[in-house]
């Protein structure tokens, strides 16, 4: 089955909607007139009905009845009169009640209402028809005017007719109407459709034009163009990532091509091509790093490895962080030093919390110069706890701190021997967002460098 079109479902469904509603009112009307008549010919035939009795009772003698009822109901225009006794007996008809009388009812003495039936006459013509006791000078007399309902059901033919064939034709141009109106109403829909089909993953920085009135379509286009500039700024961010990934491997590589190249051109001693080997280490243990954090982010981008989050004592981690790191601080002079931290249970993933501060560390280790101090501290501030990577050594320019955290971003790229590849902050954000927490970090050039981590605590901390 071929697939409908939005303006076509709208248009059936309130073809549907009208048709029924139609349907309801035409019955209704329908039934309405048609009972309104009937009381309008009930009212009639009931006055009708006062008239003769009024004969009947005035009557002095059956002669003088006979001749009042002869002289004015015997060539009655419009209804057929018929006065009987309660028994059948018929005293009067008028003229156009013809050879067969109508059916006398049984009609209780001292009934005080009139009955009205339907009832066939003359050759099957359908008659109103209404009767009532009248007193007469000889005792009670039945008194009866009937209506031919020939005119009656004409017209309500004509009525049935005139509903069943407009409502079609009213159905059938409301439709064109919706019809027209939905292909109006959806035309920007269409215009969206093919703007986004023109819009490919080479030209994100086109747009679809807003339309002006400022409905439900303008906010679909709206809502469209801000998702175009999500992902333009995240295939922007994509591409800039996998230069900058592959400019970090290009640059190791070519170190080990080099060195290659220099010592495979003439033998060696055995020293000297213990020293090519050594270096060459260094340039495999850079592009390693670099791999293992390319592939921590990717991971933590794509949040494929499950975040469990235990708690941990993150004054006994720090202590460990200490430790580990303190011949690395031993070797460049520098003072590590680990402030009271209040006893606080953190949820946290181990590992990563741990990758995080050997990452800060490790900053503070290689931005401080020798004979220089790095302090780990920590408070609890509340529900969370705040600790402090503080070190005395060159600090960062103001200007570069709103790009720390980027990826590949390093304040001094020129000095590419000590530095990292700018990763290592990346990390630590992600790191950080994995919390819930927050990480900043102040710094003035000369200095030294504060960063300040705040996760939430996972109970109260205990003071010390
Ligand atoms: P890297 O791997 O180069 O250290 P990071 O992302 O950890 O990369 O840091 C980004 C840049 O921020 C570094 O290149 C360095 O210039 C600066 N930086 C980070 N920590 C410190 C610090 N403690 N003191 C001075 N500069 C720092």
């Amino acid at each position: 089955m071929p697939r409908l079109t939005i303006g076509w479902k709208l248009t059936l469904w309130y073809g549907a909607i009208l048709g029924i509603s139609l349907v309801v009112l035409g019955a209704f009307v329908f039934f309405s007139l048609s009972r309104s008549r009937l009381a309008e010919i009930d009212r009639a035939l009931e006055e009708e009905l006062a008239e003769i009795e009024l004969e009947v009772r005035s009557a002095t003698s059956s002669e003088s009845r006979a001749h009042a009822l002869e002289k004015y109901f015997g060539e009655h225009e419009f209804y057929s009169i018929q006065v009987s006794k309660p028994d059948g007996a018929i005293l009067f008809t008028s003229r156009n009640v013809g050879a067969e009388p109508f059916p006398v009812p049984r009609l209780a003495a001292d009934a005080a209402e009139e009955s009205t039936d339907d009832v066939l006459h003359g050759g099957d013509s359908p008659y109103r028809m209404s009767s009532r006791i009248a007193e007469s000078l000889d005792g009670p007399v039945i008194v009866q005017a009937a209506d031919s309902l020939i005119p009656y059901y004409h017209e309500r033919n004509r009525l049935l007719t005139v509903l069943v064939a407009a409502a079609p034709i009213v159905i059938v141009v409301a439709m064109a109407g919706g019809y027209w109106l939905s292909r109006r109403a959806l035309a920007p829909v269409d215009r969206l459709t093919q703007a986004a089909l023109r819009i490919s993953a080479s030209q994100l920085d086109q747009r679809v034009l807003i339309p002006h009135e400022k409905d439900e379509l303008a906010r679909l286009a709206a809502a469209f163009n801000a998702m175009l500039e999500r992902l333009e700024t995240s295939f922007t961010e994509m591409r800039r990532f996998t230069a900058d990934a592959a400019h970090e491997l290009r640059t190791p590589l070519a170190v080990l091509r080099s060195e290659t190249e220099v010592a495979l051109r003439s033998p060696r001693s055995p020293q000297e091509y213990r020293n090519v080997l050594a270096s060459q280490l260094e340039e495999i243990d850079r592009i390693t790093r670099l791999a293992d954090q390319l592939l921590f982010l990717s991971r933590e981008d794509a949040e494929t490895t499950s975040t469990s989050l235990s708690p941990t004592d993150v004054d006994g981690m720090l202590a460990a962080v200490a430790e580990q790191l303190e011949p690395a601080a031993a070797a460049r002079m520098l003072s590590l030093e680990l402030d009271d931290i209040p006893s606080c249970r953190v949820g946290v993933d181990p590992d990563r919390l741990r990758r995080l501060f050997v990452n800060l560390l490790d900053n503070a280790i290689k931005y401080t110069d020798e004979g220089g101090t790095v302090r780990v501290a920590g408070d609890r501030n509340n529900g969370t706890v705040e600790l402090r990577v503080t070190d005395n050594g060159r600090g960062i320019n103001q200007h570069h701190l709103p790009y720390i955290f980027d990826r590949f971003y390093r304040a001094d790229p020129a000095r590419r021997e000590t530095e990292g590849s700018g990763l290592g902050l990346a990390i630590c954000q992600a790191i950080v967002s994995r919390h819930h927490g927050a990480i900043r970090v102040d710094s003035t050039l000369g200095k030294g460098t504060t960063v300040l981590v705040s996760l939430p605590a996972f109970d109260s901390c205990a003071t010390d």
